[in-house]
């Protein structure tokens, strides 16, 4: 506010009234009295006379507007299948950090990142699996901690392929290693417990995760905090909860049809009922290959950020687009302006990455970011790069591309 100008004779009795505040205390007079409105700019308040008593100032005028921000970055699916994890065997047992070690210049510098763990990682004791039923192992949660990531969305179809046991060995080693997990829960109490992430901005982000089932394996009976299912009343409900004690929420959502490049109405109908519920942001996963990034308007004209699918970030799959993934980041603004906060989502933004291997061996798995790509790692980079940013923004034309670290 620039309303630091007043005639003397308000001066003088902005002057008493403070004294008057400080002596009994009663904030009411002050802000009862119009003439010491901070909002008061009207033309009886001089131009010419400064108010430059600093002190007096702090009293009487409003702050300018407070603005901070976090940025969020998010990841697809990490579909840990034999190819993998046999490449990333040690003597000691697995590591996975090696592949993600060009990616994580984005992922670490962000304030917090999201990611689809798609496998459980009920470790090696269990008996490490690959497709159609997928265990994999604890190191692969110990390279996402290790690359940044803060939070792992594990409400997946293959949540379930080999049963509790895997779930809550998995959840075992998310808490070792400090890593907030949502989506899939080891108990009741837990799954009522919504997943929060405080910053120091003091930006409270929400995270909430479902998936459209888990391929025909039926959850145990009485059990179903062991993997949230899309469930239109139970996303509203939890949404209400969520909001009472968030500022911002991000939804994980697995569905759409695998290997479709573009989301199905099914898709586009569950992300409006989201943004019509107020949800801030929409992270899908599960079609294998990249979707494009979309502003949906929620009906009290709210703005909702959605990557309908952010592909596969890691997996054994070798399909073209399906080796195609990315890392999406944007940023929560937070206006303070008196009491009222506002929060809005902005700055989308996208890194195209691939997943690079020896084709002759299947290993030597590498996540590399598009921009980077030799020519002999993919042939006629520059035209596929180039097809896969005009495919991410078509429904929005000045979404940034990640170019540089
Ligand atoms: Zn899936």
């Amino acid at each position: 506010m620039n309303n630091i100008r007043m005639k003397p004779f308000l001066l003088a009795l902005c002057t008493f009234l403070i004294v008057l505040v400080s002596a009994c205390g009663e904030e009411e007079e002050i802000v009862n009295d119009e003439t010491t409105s901070p909002s008061d700019q009207s033309g009886e308040i001089s131009q010419e006379t400064e108010l430059d008593d600093s002190k007096e100032q702090e009293e009487v005028v409003n702050p300018e507007p407070e603005v901070k921000e976090i940025t969020i970055a998010a990841i697809g699916d990490l579909l840990i299948h034999d190819t993998v994890y046999e490449d990333a065997k040690t003597k000691k047992g697995y590591d996975f950090t090696p592949m993600l070690e060009k990616v994580k210049p984005y992922l670490n510098k962000t304030d917090i990142t999201v990611a689809n763990q798609e496998t459980m990682i009920g470790g090696e004791d269990l008996g490490l699996s690959s497709y159609p039923t997928f265990n994999s192992p604890y190191e692969m949660g110990d390279a996402l901690h290790d690359v940044g990531i803060d939070v792992v969305s594990i409400a997946n179809n293959h949540t379930l392929d080999r049963g509790e046991k895997a779930i809550q060995r998995a959840i075992e080693h998310w808490e070792t290693i400090d890593m907030m997990y949502t989506g899939a829960y080891k108990n009741q109490e837990d799954s009522q417990e919504v997943r929060i992430m405080k910053t120091e901005e003091d930006i409270d982000v929400g995270f909430l995760s479902y998936t459209y089932g888990t391929n025909g394996i039926p959850i145990p009976t009485g059990k179903d905090y062991l993997v949230n299912l899309i469930d239109k009343d139970k996303i509203k409900s939890d949404i209400e909860m969520a909001k009472k004690q968030a500022d911002v929420i991000i939804l994980s959502l697995h569905f759409g049809n695998e290997y479709e490049r573009m989301p199905s109405q099914e898709q586009k109908d569950l992300v409006q009922y989201v943004a019509d519920l107020g949800v801030d942001v929409v992270l899908g996963h599960h079609p294998h290959v990249l979707q494009p990034v979309d502003w949906v308007e929620g009906k009290d004209g709210n703005k909702t950020l959605v990557a309908y699918s952010l592909g596969n970030f890691l997996s054994g799959q070798d399909e073209f687009y399906r080796r195609i993934g990315g890392v999406v980041s944007f940023t929560i603004e937070k206006t303070t302006e008196g009491e009222q906060d506002n929060f809005e989502v902005k700055s989308p933004k996208f890194l195209p990455t691939f997943v690079d291997f020896n084709m002759d061996d299947w290993n030597d798995y590498k996540v590399i970011p598009m921009y980077q790509l030799t020519e002999d790692e993919l042939t006629n980079v520059d035209m596929h790069y180039e097809e896969i940013k005009a495919h991410m923004s078509q429904w929005i034309p000045d979404l940034e591309f990640i170019e540089s670290e």
